[in-house]
């Protein structure tokens, strides 16, 4: 495992899908997603110039946290939050991608007016449809924006999807394409206090198709860390 080469190579990749759409490359954010791994890999990944680093559980962000200079590494959690664990976190997550509900929103606008912070946030889409997924419809997606952003300590900074395993490279594009022109539908309703211009998409096996198709965050796991082993959790 050589955490150094797979994020050289996976800068490279980054480069080469931007520039096949003309994208400058510096509109795109690469983010270390960290769950299950130890504090000394991602320790070399700052040291590759890492600053990004997500995790899907609040818990794992609570421990890690400690570990690394406040100003030196952001983190952004990508999971399902439950609305109990918000207070966990609310001191140390630069961004929450996956806020889907009104109710949850409210918790985060609560927890971080208790300690006088705006918390940035991205709404989680549902844009496949999927049962299984997590995320509001994309026809209540406007909706629940202008909800949110009434709230004060809450700030929407864009929108987040996931995409369908075994998906196809064309499918996750038709996909993340999906995303990109609601936030441009949302985005040109011009409503107070909710920015569009984020769009946390893409992971190890679709961070192309994503780039191609406008993401400005991307999610990456396994192609910097190696596969995940949850045999001893
Ligand atoms: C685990 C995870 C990723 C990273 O997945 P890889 O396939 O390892 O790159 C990205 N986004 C979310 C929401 C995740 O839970």
């Amino acid at each position: 495992m050589c955490v150094e080469k797979n994020i050289k190579s996976m800068q490279e990749k980054i480069v080469k899908a931007a520039e096949s759409v003309s994208r400058d490359v510096s509109e795109i954010k690469l983010i270390a997603v960290s769950k299950t791994k130890p504090i000394e890999l991602i320790a070399e990944a700052v040291n590759c110039g890492i600053r990004e680093f997500g995790e899907n559980k609040p818990q794992e962000i609570a421990a890690k946290y400690p570990y690394f200079e406040k100003d030196n590494v952001k983190w952004h959690l990508i999971g399902n939050l439950q609305k109990n664990k918000v207070k966990h976190i609310i001191d140390k997550v630069w961004l929450i991608h996956s806020v889907d509900s009104l109710g949850l929103a409210e918790e985060i606008n609560k927890r971080a007016a208790a300690i006088g912070k705006i918390q940035n946030i991205l709404i989680q889409v549902n844009i496949s449809g999927e049962e299984t997924k997590s995320g509001v419809a994309p026809e209540n997606a406007e909706e629940l924006c202008r909800q949110i952003s009434e709230l004060k300590n809450v700030r929407i900074k864009g929108f987040m999807t996931i995409s369908v395993k075994d998906y196809t490279y064309d499918q996750n594009k038709a996909l993340f394409e999906g995303l990109r022109d609601l936030a441009n539908k949302i985005g040109s309703l011009n409503i107070e206090g909710v920015e569009t211009e984020e769009l946390s998409m893409g992971m190890t096996h679709d961070f192309d198709a994503a780039i191609v198709a406008g993401a400005t965050m991307i999610r990456v796991g396994t192609a910097i860390f190696g596969a995940r082993d949850y045999s001893n959790r």
